[in-house]
């Protein structure tokens, strides 16, 4: 893959250098605005495959960025909030955005979200070209099938836990809030259903976790919702060896 470009978006100069030297020093492309205007601009004349974006912009709402920018792109965005923007983080991924990272982060951090999201561009860009069949290391899904496998074996999963894993499973790599999922699971997002999604989601993963390699696929996010992770195809099979 050639070099990926980065588009940073901070107003506050000392976060913005210390992200624009981590990607420097990992030889990443980078661009750089100070606010939401620059921000939709260079994301329609440079196409860059990551966005950093501060949610406190001087001139706009970052989350307004995100709406303006998801009409025609779906490149990944990575919202950098204080801790007390809290709402402001749900809000943004509700509005498509695919990560976070609260202030203050370590650079260690920085770069671990910025390869979840670089590792996603390939299955971004496949997405057009949908595939009946979903994989992701020893768990295979066959949508028109519906039939859900792990190591080869079928597990039997309720229809609601069939939902669940087929809305993770879609939006792989990206944290989905319970709001969301609420809403497209039972149509609406009642303080009911997020009882209920904490104890279907609780018997699916002891399903998942039954499997040879006892991958985690399904990351929880406290206070936020749920993530499915890319499972490294070459991890399962070193495991499968052991
Ligand atoms: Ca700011």
């Amino acid at each position: 893959m050639s070099k990926a470009t980065i588009l940073v978006v901070e107003d506050d100069p000392s976060v913005r250098n210390l992200i624009t030297t981590t990607l420097k020093m990992y030889d990443y492309n980078f661009l750089t605005a100070g606010n939401g205007q620059t921000a939709i601009m260079q994301t329609a004349s440079h196409n860059p495959d990551v966005m950093f974006l501060d949610l406190g912009l001087p001139d706009m709402d970052g989350v307004d960025v995100i709406r303006k920018v998801r009409t025609w792109s779906e490149l990944p965005i990575i919202v950098i909030s204080a801790r007390s923007e809290e709402s402001d983080k749900i809000e943004a991924l509700d509005a498509g955005a695919d990560d976070y990272l609260t202030k203050p982060f370590s650079v260690e951090e920085l770069l671990a979200r910025l390869r979840v999201s670089l590792r996603r561009l390939p299955l971004l860009r496949a997405a057009a070209e949908a595939s009946p069949v979903f994989t992701n290391g020893g768990l295979v899904i066959n949508y028109p099938a519906e039939t859900v496998t792990l190591d080869g074996r079928e597990l039997h999963l309720t229809p609601i836990e069939y939902k669940l894993i087929t809305l993770l499973a879609r939006n792989e790599g990206k944290v989905l809030t319970y709001p969301y999922i609420t809403k497209a699971i039972w149509g609406e997002s009642a303080e009911s259903e997020m009882a209920s999604l904490r104890v279907f989601m609780a018997t699916l993963r002891k399903k998942l976790e039954n499997g040879k390699g006892s991958q985690n696929f399904i990351q929880t996010h406290i206070g936020i919702g749920y993530r499915m992770l890319k499972v490294d195809a070459g991890d399962a099979e070193h495991k499968e060896e052991s």
